[in-house]
């Protein structure tokens, strides 16, 4: 390896521990020891420091015995004569650097320096979850750190949107002398947050860190590695290395006219991109730094440089082995998961559908295969170039598929995908389903030529890459016609009640088969969700419908069918079969689950859950938090910290993870009571499902419960929630005993 960069990283990791140890002196003498250090909304202390120490660190004096174990990592500073002939020193640089960078952090909001636009500073907990799952699913194949600027706007937003294309999350810290790519794509106007996939951390290189312990996170939280000693740190990292694709593009160097005249980035970066490779992740540049080409750590090679802007993205994809699917759709706009969340807003807007506006809807229907004439896109009414900007048109998009395996079954699990796919594209925004989206063309993608035939030719595409192997054929018919659009509404209005009706009324008594989803196994080993009629993924996104469609287009993928067997016990619902599967897919871990319990053998918890129930032994019932809600509960933690215990495919009777349909479905903790046993819930959760509350209690001949379910405007500890809980007669209370 080479020894500049050696003696580089060292040279940076000594001083970012004497930075961390001057403001920290600084903080503690104007302070107690005892004063809190934290990052906002996280359950991990400092992250990366309990990642690689197992060190708690919540206040000042923690974080010194933390810098201590820092500096017994830091090699001697280099000298000229220094021979380094192996990488352990500079890893174990990039460890204190690490370190020394969370403290660093961590100060700046200690001293109420809070990030200031367009910088976000520190990942918490809720937004680690929600783009974990995106991380499970495949939508997001990895993240890079770009740190530094590229050398003109045009080409950080260039480098932003190849990026994106390919669906890869971007982080963005530091700068290469005083720019940063974050400021460069602002100055663009481009939209930066975690739905556009831009994520920009900081401006010093110390906020790079903020990378590292989101990965740090996503291993404890989804692997449920327990954090604590050595080997537990290098299981985090090992973890990183063979299931977080990411990689770090070293953008513009600095420049250091004593070292021989070359470019060179700062000591600092070096020291970082050694923090970084402890993790697996591969350093690409754009500079003529001197590369470290064997492998050893990273996968392939760990620093490679001098590769052209054009090339970087590419590059850097081959060495970190990212796995990435590209769809080739032809339209005049690019197309990838990193637009989805991007907004139209008014003033960019060519022209708009549906929402609050006019008539529309989306309809996916499957045929027969001489009614379907493949890739034809069809426009029935006015395009958007025949149209005033600014203009509102009606929409009808049908979708007709035909395939030899598709069964009717599938039509809502497709039609639902079309969001997705509509989103994916550049300056599309799209809402809503059904009969209620919302859609807006941007006057960007209309002045690349955009068209609405062009949206027909994403669905084409789209259901042909995602379900080949149901779908054989696909035709769009796009209609804007006004009378049209209002006669065919009706139609689909009827289409949608059918279908309801039949979903609604299944039960998991009316079928033999239940589904796996083992989606989550890439990052919680051991977990699996057992998927029913009546209870569907924690996750919110795969029911029994979706799971058995996606049985069907990938067999031997992540959803398989399960026999339900003999019925050991009806009440807690376990069932031979299902324990069968179990102990096969969990690796022999678990042996027993129930559908419908929470204490007796409770399904695991993979980390995506959209809620977590449990019970309150003090109030004989039990509480739901929802992932959004970031205040106190009753039971002492919040969400994060409760999330950080259960989650990582452990079972753990008394809680679970739920997804939020489950709460109102005939099944959910029938074991328990069901509804009757839910005491607390957080407002925000309780309008969101109010409607279908209401229904689900008057069902049961409950119709004031949903008065006497407690939120924390009534309490927030186990006390105050008694008493309410007295006041308003809950029935849980009288109840028999839970625990
Ligand atoms: Fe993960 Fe379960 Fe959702 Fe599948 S259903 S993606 S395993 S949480
Ligand atoms: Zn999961």
């Amino acid at each position: 390896m080479s020894r500049t960069i050696a003696k580089a990283a060292i040279r940076g990791a000594h001083s970012y521990v004497s930075q961390a140890e001057e403001e920290l002196t600084q903080a503690i003498e104007s302070h107690n020891p005892e004063r809190e250090l934290a990052f906002p909304n996280t359950a991990y202390h400092l992250p990366l420091i309990l990642a690689l120490t197992g060190l708690e660190v919540d206040n000042l004096g923690q974080a010194q015995q933390a810098l201590q174990h820092a500096k017994k990592l830091l090699p001697p500073e280099p000298t000229d004569q220094m021979w380094l002939p192996y990488l352990g020193g500079t890893l174990d640089a990039g460890i204190a650097t690490l370190m020394a960078q969370e403290i660093i952090e961590a100060l700046r909001y200690f001293r109420g320096e809070e990030p200031e636009e367009p910088w976000l500073g520190f990942t918490d907990d809720t937004i680690l979850r929600t783009q974990g799952i995106k991380l499970v699913d495949g939508r997001m194949p990895g993240f890079a750190a770009c740190v530094g600027a590229l050398p003109t706007n045009e080409q950080a937003v260039e480098l932003a949107r190849s990026l994106q294309e390919r669906s890869i999350l971007v982080f963005m810290a530091s700068n290469a002398s005083g720019r940063s790519m974050a400021e460069q794509l602002a100055e663009a106007g481009i939209e930066m947050n975690w739905d556009t996939f831009l994520v920009p951390y900081g401006k010093q290189t110390s906020a790079a860190v903020y990378a590292l312990n989101f990965a740090a996170r996503a291993a404890m939280t989804f692997g449920g590695v327990k954090p604590g000693d050595l080997d537990a740190a290098r299981k985090i990292l090992m973890y990183n290395k063979e299931r977080v694709f990411a990689f770090v593009l070293a953008l513009g160097a600095d420049f250091k006219p004593e070292e021989n005249g070359s470019q060179l980035l700062t000591d600092e970066k070096y020291a970082t991109a050694a923090g970084a490779i402890n993790f697996g992740f591969p350093v690409i540049s754009d500079s003529t730094i001197p590369q470290i080409l064997p492998r050893g750590i990273c996968t392939y090679e760990h620093v490679v440089s001098g590769v052209s802007l054009k090339e970087i993205v590419n590059k850097a994809v081959e060495v970190r082995g990212v796995k990435i699917k590209v769809s080739e759709i032809p339209i005049p706009v690019p197309y990838g998961a990193g637009f989805e969340g991007e907004r139209v807003r008014k003033e960019q807007m060519h022209v708009q559908f549906g929402g609050k506006y006019t008539d529309s809807f989306e309809l996916l229907r499957g045929r027969s295969m001489d009614e379907v004439e493949d890739g034809n896109v069809e426009l029935i009414g006015p395009d958007i170039d025949e149209v005033d900007e600014g203009t509102a048109l009606p929409l009808a998009v049908v979708v007709e598929v035909a395939g030899r395996s598709f069964k009717e079954d599938f039509e809502s699990v497709l039609e639902r995908r079309i969001h997705h796919f509509a989103s994916c594209t550049f300056g599309v925004f799209h809402m809503g389903q059904r009969d209620i989206p919302w859609v807006r063309i941007s006057k960007e993608a209309f002045e690349k030529g955009f068209r609405l035939k062009h949206y027909g030719e994403v669905m084409v595409a789209k259901f042909h890459d995602e379900f080949s192997a149901i779908v054989d054929k696909v035709q769009v018919k796009i209609y804007t016609d006004e009378d049209k659009v209002a006669e065919l509404l009706e139609q689909a209005r009827d289409i949608y009640r059918q279908r309801d009706e039949r979903i609604m009324g299944m039960k998991d008594e009316d079928v033999d088969t239940f589904y796996s989803c083992v989606l989550c196994q890439s990052y919680a080993p051991d977990h699996v969700c057992v998927v029913t009629p009546q209870r569907l993924g924690l996750c919110g996104a795969y029911t029994w419908l979706d799971c058995g469609a996606s049985h069907e287009m990938d067999p031997h993928g992540p959803n398989q069918p399960i026999q339900k067997g003999e019925v050991q016990d009806e009440v807690n619902g376990i069932f031979a079969g299902v324990n069968e599967y179990v102990t096969r897919a969990s690796n022999g871990n678990l042996e027993r689950v129930s559908m419908y319990s929470i204490m007796t053998d409770p399904q695991t918890s993979c980390g995506c859950f959209e809620v977590i129930a449990a019970v309150l032994p003090e109030a004989n019932g039990v509480m739901l938090v929802s992932r959004e809600y970031q205040g106190d509960t009753p039971i002492g933690m919040g969400f994060s910290t409760m999330a950080g215990q259960i989650g990582g495919g452990l079972q753990m009777p008394g809680f679970l993870g739920i997804g939020k349909l489950y709460i109102t479905s005939e099944k959910f903790i029938s074991a328990e009571g069901g509804l009757r046993r839910v005491v607390w819930m957080p407002n925000e959760l309780k309008e969101e499902i109010k409607d279908r509350l209401q229904e689900r209690l008057e069902q049961m001949g409950e119709t004031d419960l949903l008065d006497k379910i407690a939120t924390e405007q009534d309490a927030t500890t186990s006390e105050q929630l008694l008493e309410v809980l007295q006041n308003k007669g809950h029935p849980a209370l009288e109840m028999e005993a839970l625990v």
